[in-house]
């Protein structure tokens, strides 16, 4: 059995008693160096761009096919994107993110992505291989093993095929979807992905707005989750790329809003700074709509568990965990896999937190 949420706060809470200063934290020489290794990305600024309507599957609970977004015109000119990305870094952002509804289908579009902004990553089912020549991060979706994936999904041998266009391709990370259903098939899965030489993170399937199905996740299935994770993570630690306290974050009763208030423009209220200033969610017609913007719009906020706004939203919380040196420790390792995963070039270190710490303030 996995720890619970009130057995990970109650050690917290007698670990934190002592007011430290944060040059008292930094003195242990691995977080030392964790944090120079990890501040040196501070000057990531996200956002994210829908580059087609279209996609070649359709899976059961795809947020991309809720809500408005999914009836845009599809601007399909290479010339005008270059021109919004050449804006976007001119009021500074320095990292994309290609999404919904499949990217692949749309390599120009990328490609001329790429050539204006350097840094990002691309969400892919996998099923048609992007071009060498852009070289973003590739988050290649698995929702469970091939029988899951042709139920879920509607697509025939799924992982072989994910595998035959991204095997040994540096870009590649594998992205398992915890649902309530394919929790207990997470173990082949990772199995045979770590025996192809491939890199796993997870994420947790976050019901977007109005779904009620059976995907969506129960306290129980969460915990079970939870327990599944911490297993895989032991059991590959070279393979798969996740720490304790991403385990904790996004296995937890509450949503990653109710932990850390998330930052996006969607539900920032303040609006004025940080990712409420600058971050935008682009639809396929390069219009965007500030009310709607965050990473998975779309998504129900009450049940955010998505790794892709805990990206932001946990990274951004800094202040709050450098509070003592066991939650900055597990902060060090969000942020350390939070890179690993999305940005080309940096290797994830060893996790400097061994067992699971409570979100501050839980
Ligand atoms: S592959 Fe992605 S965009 Fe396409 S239907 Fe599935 S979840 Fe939606
Ligand atoms: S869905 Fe998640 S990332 Fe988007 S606004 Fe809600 S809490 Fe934030």
């Amino acid at each position: 059995m996995y720890a619970t949420e009130n057995d990970i706060e109650i050690k917290s809470r007698t670990q934190s008693k002592k007011v430290w200063k944060f040059s008292e934290i930094l003195e242990d020489p691995h977080v030392k160096a964790r944090w120079e290794k990890v501040r040196k990305y501070f000057f990531l600024r996200e956002s994210t761009y829908d580059m087609t309507t279209r996609c070649n599957i359709r899976c059961e609970g795809c947020y991309y096919y809720e809500g408005e977004k999914q009836y845009s015109v599809d601007n399909r000119n290479p010339e005008a994107w270059r021109k919004l990305i050449r804006a976007e870094k001119e009021r500074g952002i320095t990292y994309v993110v290609l999404a919904g509804a499949e990217p692949s289908m749309v390599p120009q579009l990328c490609e001329a992505c790429f050539q204006e902004i350097p840094l990002g990553a691309i969400a892919t089912n996998g099923l048609k291989q992007i071009p060498e020549s852009i070289g973003y991060k590739i988050h290649i979706s698995v929702w469970g093993n091939d029988e899951t994936s042709r139920r879920i999904r509607g697509a025939e041998n799924m992982l072989n095929r994910q595998m035959d266009n991204y095997k040994g391709d540096p870009r590649a990370v594998f992205v398992y979807t915890f649902t309530r259903e394919n929790i207990d098939e997470a173990q082949e899965v990772v199995q045979f992905l770590d025996k192809h030489g491939c890199k796993t993170t997870f994420n947790i399937f976050s019901t977007p707005t109005g779904y009620d199905g059976k995907l969506r996740h129960t306290e129980n299935s969460l915990l079970h989750t939870r327990s599944t994770m911490t297993a895989l993570m032991k059991k590959y630690p070279d393979s798969v790329w996740y720490s304790h306290y991403n385990v904790v974050a996004h296995t937890h009763r509450f949503s990653l809003h109710d932990l850390y208030s998330c930052s996006y423009p969607r539900m920032n209220v303040s609006k004025g700074i940080g990712l409420g200033r600058s971050f935008r969610q682009y639809r396929s017609d390069l219009t965007w709509n500030r009310d709607a913007s965050c990473c998975v719009p779309d998504t129900d906020c009450s049940d955010c568990r998505h790794y892709a706004a805990g990206s932001a939203v946990v990274t951004a919380r800094m202040f709050r965990h450098a509070a003592n040196p066991r939650t900055f420790k597990a902060w060090l390792d969000y942020v350390d896999t939070y890179l690993a995963v999305w940005v080309v070039g940096y290797d994830k270190g060893k996790n400097l937190c061994d067992e699971p710490v409570a979100p501050p303030g839980f």
